[in-house]
């Protein structure tokens, strides 16, 4: 027999909900439901390489809550998920659906692979091979997933099309995040970087955006489209990072001669360090610069207990998940550095995910100012309830939030 705290599969999520507890900041009433996962999907599958070998992949599904609708939250492909990390961003997912008033519970999945490894045919297989394994625990009124780390709308269009096979009929409504053309909604590619862009400029709608330095940390989905939004609303965007390193400019560096060089013409792929614009830095040095904003848009844990002393930002906008470990986050509330939580601050995604299958299942198609407008009037909100709960209960904005989340969560619970 194991106890229950071996079967704990995520021990960030019970240590917060205890804080939340002990702290009286939620009324313990059904919290018992938010210590664990309501259900956890594992799975070892074959595929064939495209040289005819087998490889076994690993890939996990965490339903986590369902008590204010079906399960949401993307997939990620990377070669360092585990169960662990998937049933805390399946967490982060409940309270994130939560706080922005969504009809979702939350959930997300993984796959054990670094997609570099694998060719377009491979990963094909990978993502068919992901619903084959899963498809009888997803669904638009079961569960519901999207884009994640390293997955994209042709990841989603063939998971769709497998799905649609296995249960034979058009079900445009089971993943969100699919191409345009496929039933996916207008400016859901860019809606997590433009849910932190409203957000951002509330937070400095009183400065003078040519004063504003923001350093960004990850060029991927989210980080290369917020500098840009960043870059043309006048902030000045002093550097960027990816996985190969970073660049500085003191005066904001030219994003749009970036972006092209990145993701442009027959350079796509190329490193943000190889563009000819800014003075190459490390990753660490990105991460400790003096800025007005710091935004993480990578992967989780970046900012620990190693580096948290040498953060000097005055702020940080969380727009990967989990990207500040929790004994580090008491230390930037010392040193007096505001953090913008994740479950807000990139929340964008799945809002625009929420339209995208409300669309599906009612067969719309809301044009762009609409979407947009929808989102900037959903995030604006849920961030002037955390400031105003933030305030009257002086609590930081992430226990605001979950806050506000959880009591919602409990609200729902029969
Ligand atoms: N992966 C995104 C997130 O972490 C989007 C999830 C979704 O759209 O369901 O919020």
């Amino acid at each position: 027999m194991y106890s229950d705290d071996e079967l704990i599969t995520c021990k960030k999520c019970r240590v917060e909900i205890d804080k939340m507890e002990e702290k009286n900041i939620v009324s313990p009433k059904n919290l018992k439901r938010l210590k664990h996962p309501r259900r956890i999907l594992y799975a070892n599958f074959p595929i064939k390489k495209d040289n005819g070998e087998t490889d076994i992949i690993t890939a996990f599904r965490v339903l986590y809550n369902d008590d204010l609708g079906p399960g949401k939250g993307g997939i990620r492909f990377h070669q360092d998920v585990d169960l662990d990390e998937v049933t805390e961003l399946a967490f982060i997912m409940t309270l994130k659906t939560s706080v922005v008033g969504l009809p979702f519970g939350g959930a997300k999945g993984g796959v054990r692979i670094n997609p570099r490894d694998y060719s377009e045919t491979e990963l094909e297989r990978i993502s068919r091979g992901y619903i084959k394994e899963f498809w009888k625990y997803i669904g638009p009124q079961e569960d519901v997933p999207a884009p994640d780390v390293n997955t994209n709308p042709q990841i989603m269009s063939w998971m769709r099309d497998e799905y649609e096979k296995l249960v034979g009929e058009k079900t445009p409504a089971v993943i969100t995040g699919k191409s345009v053309e496929d039933g996916g909604s207008l400016g859901r590619d860019k809606s997590t970087s433009m849910g932190g862009f409203y957000i951002l400029q509330e937070e400095f709608k009183n400065r003078d955006k040519s004063d504003v330095s923001v350093a960004i940390q990850g060029f991927g989905n989210v980080g290369s489209h917020l500098a840009q939004m960043l870059f043309d609303a006048g902030y000045k965007v002093v550097a960027v990072s990816d996985r190969e390193g970073g660049v500085y400019k003191e005066d904001g560096l030219d994003i749009p001669k970036i972006m092209s060089c990145v993701y442009g013409g027959d350079n796509k792929n190329e490193s943000v360090i190889n563009c000819g614009e800014g003075e190459v830095i490390s990753n660490k040095d990105l991460l400790e610069l003096d800025v007005d904003l710091l935004v993480p848009a990578a992967l989780g844990g970046v900012i620990n207990r190693e580096n948290v002393s040498d953060i000097k930002a005055n702020a940080i906008i969380e727009m990967a998940n989990g990207p500040i470990l929790v004994n580090a986050e008491k230390i930037l509330k010392d040193n007096n550095i505001r953090v913008i939580p994740d479950l807000l601050a990139n929340s964008g995604g799945v809002i625009v995910s929420y339209f995208e299958w409300y669309q599906n299942l009612h067969d719309e198609k809301w044009d762009l100012e609409k979407v947009n407008s929808q989102l900037k009037e959903r995030i604006i909100d849920a961030y002037n309830r955390i400031i105003d709960v933030a305030k009257k209960d002086d609590l930081d904005l992430r226990k605001a939030a979950y806050k506000i989340a959880i009591e919602r969560i409990n609200q729902a619970q029969k």
